[in-house]
């Protein structure tokens, strides 16, 4: 049996802070795409080192007082502290590598031998909430693209794209909630039924043709349609190419940033594949560097024939570069192109977790947004879209971007609610690592940066410290693994919306 998140109002810890937390970890493994082997999304983002670790966290957690902070480095439980009742009551520090030494090399190498983990952004930090994390991110690019090209509506245009694991899985429904036909190419057919049986993928094929028919139906019809094609996207990328079909928009969300445990090579299977991740893992990662590059060469000529191509945050341009597409950089960042207007205005993905279980709980959080915030034109629109499409997916969740000075309204009100018991249970709210000031990624979040300040990274440290003064439950601080290695540094937090005045 695997391990689930507890519903309900019952305690097995000395207060809900330490309860929520133990839930979320929970949740994590609950909506975990690999939970055997504690990886949660991303490759190998795992919530914790390994099983002895998870355990003595759980214990930790259910054992810890409100005046006390659990260390974890690296996914590993290393100490519990006596700090005082406003200190985080977990701080943890992941994958940080000194400089010189973070590189996919030497993370490997520790990797190897469980001294490190990587903990994705979400995952090592319990932050997880199934698809759905990414999705409205995905949804606000596609409608960015929409408005910047296509007169504000995607209704019959084709977007293709690839993977469907933890994150990428929401790509599909992002697409269709944006009115589109789109085709996920997928190498592994257990994580299109996976998305199908969560309802974030509506039907799927083997067979190229058959797909194409699917998506021009729905073009023509200007029906929303998502396709998930069981295929290795180096392959159908170049050979729709060859065939002359351009899809109106182009991206990819495998897991392009690790070329060891991640992008699958072409003309591999996927059992084949796992023992040669063993026995020579330097073939695996020259064998999938050359198919990417192949892939990324054919979203080059997809740009160049006009289709609107964007890096979804994969690392697959760097990838690419590194195998010899000199042009990968032409290719633009979602960042950059899309998404920088409101991380400008501090506006940024914000999510909560309803910890009693209560699927109601969540409504009427959304009911509260939408009458408060019902100026906000994002917002207003996007709960609209999620209570009748993002399906739940462990403990009833919801992700929504809000500005500086909204976070702390709607989490005011939350613990109001909380306290006058409207909803059913506390709530736990969690402030996305991509977030503006909260990641340093010179390749992704801080790409092209006016001033030339893309490698500073400083502010995601600044960050961290600031949260853990102001009173975060948890506090982490998270660098690249894998592929990742070198590449990035960031922070994020969790606060438990208990009703007690001391969260308000
Ligand atoms: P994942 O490992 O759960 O899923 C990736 C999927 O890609 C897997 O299902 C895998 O089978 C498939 N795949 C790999 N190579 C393939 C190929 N050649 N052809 C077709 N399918 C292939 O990872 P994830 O959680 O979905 O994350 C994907 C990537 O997105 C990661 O690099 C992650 O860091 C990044 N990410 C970006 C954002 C963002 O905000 N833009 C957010 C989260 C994750």
């Amino acid at each position: 049996m695997g391990i689930s998140a507890q519903r309900g109002n019952k305690l097995r810890t000395k207060g809900w802070r330490q309860e929520a937390l133990l839930r979320l970890l929970e949740n994590n493994l609950e909506n975990a795409e690999d939970p055997e082997n504690l990886v949660v999304y991303g490759s190998i983002g795992k919530v914790a080192r390994d099983w002895p670790s998870y355990h003595a966290i759980v214990r930790s957690l259910k054992n810890i007082d409100e005046d006390e902070t659990l260390i974890i480095q690296s996914g590993k439980p290393i100490g519990i502290l006596k700090t005082h009742k406003d200190a985080p009551l977990v701080i943890m520090a992941t994958s940080n590598l000194v400089g010189h030494w973070a590189n996919s090399e030497t993370f490997y190498q520790l990797y190897d031998k469980n001294l490190t983990m990587w903990g994705g952004l979400t995952a090592g930090d319990w932050q997880y909430i199934g698809s759905q994390g990414v999705i409205q991110g995905t949804y606000e690019i596609f409608q960015s693209i929409a408005r910047k090209y296509f007169n504000g509506s995607l209704s019959g245009k084709f977007i293709l794209t690839a993977g469907l694991g933890g994150m990428s899985g929401s790509q599909p429904l992002a697409g269709v909630m944006a009115g589109a036909a789109i085709l996920t190419v997928e190498v592994d057919e257990k994580k299109a039924d996976k998305r199908i049986a969560t309802g974030f993928l509506q039907k799927k094929t083997h067979l190229l043709d058959e797909a194409l028919r699917w998506i021009k139906k729905a073009q023509l019809e200007n029906t929303p349609l998502s396709v998930g094609l069981i295929a290795n996207a180096a392959s159908v990328y170049s050979q729709l190419f060859e065939r002359g079909i351009i899809p109106d928009i182009v991206s990819d969300q495998t897991a392009a940033h690790d070329l060891l445990y991640g992008y699958v090579p072409e003309n591999i299977e996927l059992l084949e594949l796992e023992q040669l991740r063993k026995n020579d893992p330097n073939q695996v990662i020259q064998r999938a560097g050359k198919s990417l590059a192949k892939e990324v060469n054919a979203l080059l000529n997809f740009q160049s024939q006009g289709a609107v191509v964007f890096d979804n945050g994969n690392n697959i341009r760097t990838q690419a570069k590194a195998f010899g597409v000199e042009k990968a950089f032409d290719i633009p960042i979602f960042t950059e192109a899309f998404l920088r207007p409101l991380f400008e205005r501090a506006i940024g993905p914000f999510r909560w977790v309803a910890l009693s279980g209560d699927t109601h709980d969540i409504e009427i959080i959304d009911h509260y947004l939408l009458d408060v915030f019902s100026e906000n034109e994002i917002v207003n629109n996007w709960i609209k879209l999620a209570a009748k499409y993002v399906p739940v997916q462990g403990l009833p969740a919801r992700i929504a971007w809000l500005g500086h000075g909204e976070r702390t309204k709607l989490a005011l009100a939350v613990n109001q609610f909380v306290a006058d018991g409207v909803l059913s249970g506390p709530v736990a709210f969690t402030r996305d690592h991509l977030d503006a000031g909260a990641m340093t990624h010179p390749n992704i979040m801080t790409e092209n940066l006016k001033d030339g300040s893309d490698a500073i990274s400083d502010w995601p440290l600044i960050n961290a410290m600031v949260a853990s003064s102001s009173k975060s439950d948890l506090v982490a601080i998270h660098a690249g693994g894998g592929g990742y290695a070198g590449y990035m540094q960031s922070a994020g937090l969790t606060i438990v919306a208990d009703g007690t005045d001391a969260a308000a």
